[in-house]
């Protein structure tokens, strides 16, 4: 009798310590925090996550997410695990003719120069630090704009089927002024990439970061921390792009996320 009232008062109890909060849908390409009690631990699909000191902690969801996602959390030497559903998205098809042949099919003398870019571009997405920007509330790049392509959409270049498009396409005129979504630390900046033109990224802790591409100017140096709203550059059209646009992406590490799941576009 004992035993069981005991057991009764621990589960409970370890009941109430879990209590974890979640803000954004657990739904394909999503951005999610969580929150949890003071000195917990927590594995998201058995991957260590990092805590704020007030228990905030970010993760995302790959476009094509198909299993649940296990969540672990460790309090107390207790372990509870929670599985959530993920929701599944219909993406669009986006046909794009006319680009130059060489950008569809990058020739063999170029392939150094796209590795070398996609090494810069993974080691900045990689960071880790404990800046907890990513719990603010984004902002939109730029005011004026309209929206040319989203997330997830499969597109075909030139008749050939490509890697789907993984960010947003604000369309605005050549020269726009562009601001940073959020504060952040810029971890590259790069003024002639192969495919990405004029470059930036930015960390807002916590592997979740921001990245701007086909940048005109790029007025940013890395290392150089910024506010949201601050001028970071201009909008352009280097890179492969077929007219002046900016394309951001979120990305939490590895894991490329909608960029629409933090800001409302109109
Ligand atoms: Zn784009």
């Amino acid at each position: 009798m004992k035993n069981v009232l005991l057991f009764i008062i621990i589960f409970f109890y370890s009941n109430i310590l879990s209590a974890v909060e979640f803000k954004g849908k657990f739904e394909q390409g999503s951005f999610i925090i969580g929150k949890l009690t003071k000195g917990s631990k927590v594995e998201i699909d058995n991957r260590k996550i990092r805590l704020t000191k007030d228990g905030y902690f970010a993760f995302g969801l790959d476009r094509d997410r198909k299993n649940n996602v296990v969540i672990k959390i460790r309090e107390n030497g207790s372990i509870k695990v929670i599985e959530k559903k993920v929701l599944k998205r219909d993406y669009k098809i986006q046909r794009i003719d006319g680009l130059p042949k060489k950008q569809v099919t990058p020739p063999p003398e170029v392939y150094e120069r796209i590795k070398k870019d996609n090494i810069l571009i993974g080691k900045a997405r990689s960071i880790d630090t404990s800046y907890d920007y990513f719990k603010d509330k984004f902002i939109n790049p730029v005011d004026k704009y309209i929206i040319t392509g989203v997330y997830g959409s499969q597109r075909i270049l030139n008749g050939k089927p490509r890697r789907p498009h993984y960010g947003v396409d604000f369309h605005a005129p050549e020269g726009t002024p562009v601001k940073a979504m959020m504060d952040g630390e810029i971890t590259l900046a790069e003024k002639d990439m192969y495919f990405t033109g004029g470059t930036i990224i930015f960390d807002h802790g916590h592997g979740i970061s921001t990245l701007y591409m086909h940048m005109k100017d790029v007025n940013v140096k890395v290392g150089q921390k910024v506010k949201q709203g601050d001028i970071v550059g201009t909008l352009g059209k280097s890179g492969r792009a077929t007219g002046p646009h900016l394309d951001i992406r979120l990305n939490w590490f590895e894991v490329k996320l909608d960029p629409a799941s933090v800001i409302k576009l109109k």
